[in-house]
């Protein structure tokens, strides 16, 4: 019957939540996001993506992108509902998320619900990303809170958000990390130790590769 068509059709549904970011380098903060966002949410499955070219970061000194990839790769290792992709890192020109979520709903089939997994500081950016209103139709936004960046205008800006784009964008409270890469970077350009901010592993392939020197 019919009922059971829906029943059927729900436990099929794959969930997929897609994190992007330009892990320069991935870190705790990521980590805990993604993970309290898949169990919460019942995803079947986290797909790291490493920008290409971020057009945010385009006049900033960025690690190259078989460095982030390795060492999204090595940070997520350990995690079986966590995937890497590369889908970002094979073409020259700028990424843009309206690109990578439209290779994305060509790659997978018509069952697949995909989640995008932002800090709460990156959504309040969105009305400036390529496309706006598409994208907002593609899938559904979860941002993240993220610690030293919560204000009220940050709550007021998400409400706004969520009327006009028909709450396909919803906030999520994390156990606050004030983890940043950019903090991380600097850490390791000082000489000061980044240990417990992120993976061991990551943390000895940026001094094997000598990066943020
Ligand atoms: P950078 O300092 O270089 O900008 P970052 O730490 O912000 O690095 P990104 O790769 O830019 O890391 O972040 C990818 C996504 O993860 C963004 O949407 C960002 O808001 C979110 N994010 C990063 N760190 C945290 C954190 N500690 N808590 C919550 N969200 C975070
Ligand atoms: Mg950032």
């Amino acid at each position: 019957n019919s009922l059971d068509i829906i029943q059927r059709e729900n436990r099929d549904l794959k969930r997929i939540g897609i994190m992007g970011g330009t892990f320069d380098p991935i870190h705790y903060g990521h980590l805990v996001i993604a993970e309290q966002i898949r169990c919460e949410y019942r995803l079947d499955k986290i797909l790291f993506i490493p920008a290409g070219n971020p057009p945010h970061k385009l006049n900033t000194d960025v690690s190259s992108s078989r460095h982030r990839y390795f060492m999204t790769l090595l940070a997520t290792v350990t995690n079986p509902f966590f995937e890497v992709s590369k889908i970002e890192m094979e073409g020259e020109e700028i990424s843009y998320t309206i690109h990578t979520l439209t290779k994305l709903k060509k790659i997978f089939s018509e069952d697949v619900k995909l989640f995008f997994i932002t800090g709460a500081d990156a959504i309040c950016d969105i009305e400036n990303w390529k496309d706006v209103e598409i994208l907002v139709t593609m899938c559904d936004f979860i941002a993240a809170t993220r610690p030293g960046l919560e204000s009220p205008d940050l709550e007021e800006k998400i409400r706004q958000l969520q009327c006009k784009y028909n709450s396909s964008i919803r906030k999520i409270d994390v156990p606050a990390l004030a983890i940043s890469s950019t903090d991380i970077r600097c850490r390791v350009r000082e000489g000061q130790s980044i240990k417990y901010l992120l993976p061991e592993s990551v943390e000895y392939y940026i001094y094997k590769h000598g990066l943020y020197r």
